[in-house]
């Protein structure tokens, strides 16, 4: 299996960002936040170089409130501390079905398949890891190509394949 690499795409923190919302401020550079699905509030502080937006500064709907662009992709401003729900979100960039639909794999953050199906293992070791692109978008199309010729049911989550 490869080594998880997280790509920063950000589809984690804006899958989930919408429900945190910051509760209470203790200055500006800690604060409570509120995770709205469970109730569950979380105390979080800002990373070195990052400060909590200003109260009257809008906040973007539908993102969270602690996401910001960096260099490279987006950036958890709180990552040091950010709440349990982030540390346990399960990252999916693509979903791997059977011909029956029952989820056999995934794979997570740039390239890493999580299964224990031996044949989706071994389709993926002898025609997907020989795959070459550096672009992770063109990875994916090819990947998923080669696996739905190989009679798998794939779902990538890229925003560009809706099959
Ligand atoms: S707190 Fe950080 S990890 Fe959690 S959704 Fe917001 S930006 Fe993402
Ligand atoms: S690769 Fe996964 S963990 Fe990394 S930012 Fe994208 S969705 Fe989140």
């Amino acid at each position: 299996m490869a080594v998880f690499v997280c790509t920063r795409c950000g589809n984690c923190c804006r899958a989930i960002g919408p429900q945190i919302e910051i509760e209470r401020r203790l200055g500006a550079k800690d604060c409570y936040c509120r995770f709205r699905l469970t109730g569950e509030r979380s105390l979080v502080h800002l990373d070195p170089g990052f400060s909590l937006p200003d109260e009257d500064e809008p906040i973007e709907s539908g993102i969270c409130p602690f996401l910001a662009d960096g260099e490279g992709g987006a950036l958890c401003t709180v990552y040091t501390t950010r709440p349990r729900w982030c540390r346990e979100y399960q990252c999916i960039a693509m979903q791997i079905a059977n011909q029956q639909g029952e989820r056999i794999g995934k794979v997570s953050g740039r390239r890493s398949l999580s299964t224990i199906n031996p044949e989706l293992l071994a389709c993926w070791e002898q025609q997907i890891r020989p795959l070459t692109s550096q672009d992770d978008g063109t990875w994916r199309q090819q990947a998923g190509t080669i696996l739905r010729r190989a009679g798998y049911q794939v779902k990538i989550y890229d925003g560009t394949d809706d099959a």
